[in-house]
């Protein structure tokens, strides 16, 4: 038997109080403000009425599929308006959509991908926020920038009109350790740290301030190497 609304609501509240918690103490262990830290709720196993329990408490989504996105972004039947990030991988034909829905884009893994955005963005005036995936461990089965990619070819990115790169984005490989996940999140951070402070940089007026990282599994870890952003999902949902 499925939950009723306000049990849902209960639940996720809980939830999402203990995973606040557990940002503060984390932020608290690193000598971190807790305001450096913002979370995005996954939702994209969620269903729809337990995206309108968590928005009683919070306004931050992120889904990683572009179409359940440009669905949810605009129903009309949350508590409060709310931002919504896309995390997940994004083709070509689908940047329209994410530019018209997406306040944030966390998946920008290619120079191709990059480009589109910023025509589309060019079409519709906007300037899109967006994030460059980084692949830190380059793992056969992730998509992203590679490390030295970036490096290459940063003085072509930073010229793409239409967009603002807030910074950059990764996942943690599958099953590492405790201590390969936070070299692969220093990793991203020391990169992050490196084009941010090139002069090409500062010039165009990227920002680079943002490190998206950190899921359910290993957000602790994330803060303790400078997560600006973290991505969680299932630990929002337990119980239900
Ligand atoms: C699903 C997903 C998350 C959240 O993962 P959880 O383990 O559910 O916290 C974060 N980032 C991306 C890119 C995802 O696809």
């Amino acid at each position: 038997m499925s939950a009723g609304f306000e049990e849902i609501c209960d639940r996720v509240a809980v939830n999402l109080k203990a995973v606040n918690q557990e940002i503060s103490e984390a932020c608290d262990a690193a000598e971190r403000d807790r305001s450096a830290v913002k979370l995005v709720a996954v939702t994209k196993y969620a269903e729809w009425d337990w995206v309108r329990a968590l928005s009683r408490e919070h306004a931050v989504f992120g889904e990683n599929r572009p179409q359940q996105l440009a669905e949810r972004a605009v129903l009309d039947e949350l508590s409060q308006p709310a931002e919504w990030h896309l995390i997940g991988q994004l083709q070509r034909n689908k940047a329209r959509s994410a530019v018209q829905h997406a306040s944030l884009i966390h998946s920008v893994d290619s120079l191709r991908l990059l480009q589109r955005l910023s025509s589309v963005a060019g079409d519709l005036n906007v300037e899109q926020r967006l994030l460059l995936q980084v692949n830190v461990t380059g793992e056969e089965s992730k998509s992203g920038f590679s490390p030295d990619g970036l490096r290459q070819g940063i003085d072509e990115i930073l010229q793409v009109p239409s967009v603002h790169l807030d910074g950059l984005m990764t996942m943690a490989p599958a099953g590492a350790t405790d201590e390969e996940t936070y070299a692969c999140f220093s990793g991203l951070r020391d990169l992050r740290d490196e084009i941010r402070e090139s002069s090409a940089a500062k010039e165009v007026g990227h920002s680079f301030s943002e490190l998206s990282m950190g899921m359910s599994g290993d957000f602790p870890t994330a803060i303790r190497a400078g997560a600006t952003i973290v991505r969680i999902g299932r630990r929002l949902y337990d119980g239900l």
